[in-house]
């Protein structure tokens, strides 16, 4: 189940159903954001384990496969030392290292590269020859997508 019911375009207000593959507005071109029907959301998180216990808040189609490396679950660390620096107590920072291909981009490409399976495409680019060529890579591979990056 999903609570994301389409996109909408953060400038003309433009409509686009959930399963459009679109980057960008098609009438003006402007940035997509992620509508929800957040009426029927059930917080806290559901079950399962890592980011796809917040399933239902992902624009993900209810009956796609979620591709999964077993990305989140990293853990909040204490940093006492730079939390009386910054006068922030109790402040913690969260490890995204323990991510499997070590970036917090996982989370991203594991939704991004789940959604495109779900629309049945075969190949996928991304422009980074970095840690989110590398992320995408991953689970294009998982996926059994053709992945090409610059
Ligand atoms: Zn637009």
């Amino acid at each position: 189940m999903t609570l994301a019911t389409g996109f909408r375009c953060d400038d003309c207000r433009t409509r686009i159903p959930l399963r459009t593959l679109a980057t960008l507005c098609p009438d003006c071109g402007g940035l997509l954001e992620v509508e929800y029907d957040l009426d029927r959301a059930h917080l806290p998180a559901g079950s399962g384990s890592g980011m796809w216990r917040w399933r239902e808040l992902l624009p993900l189609p209810a009956d796609a496969e979620p591709v999964t490396l077993g990305e989140g679950d990293t853990p909040l660390l204490p940093v006492p030392g730079l939390a009386r620096r910054l006068g922030i107590p109790g402040l913690l920072v969260k490890n995204d290292a323990l991510m499997p291909t070590g970036s917090f981009k996982d989370r991203g490409f594991a939704l991004a590269v789940s959604f495109a399976r779900s629309l049945g495409l075969e190949r996928g680019f991304t422009y980074s020859s970095g840690n989110a060529g590398a992320s995408f890579a991953a689970y294009a591979a998982r996926a059994g997508l053709a992945a090409t990056y610059w």
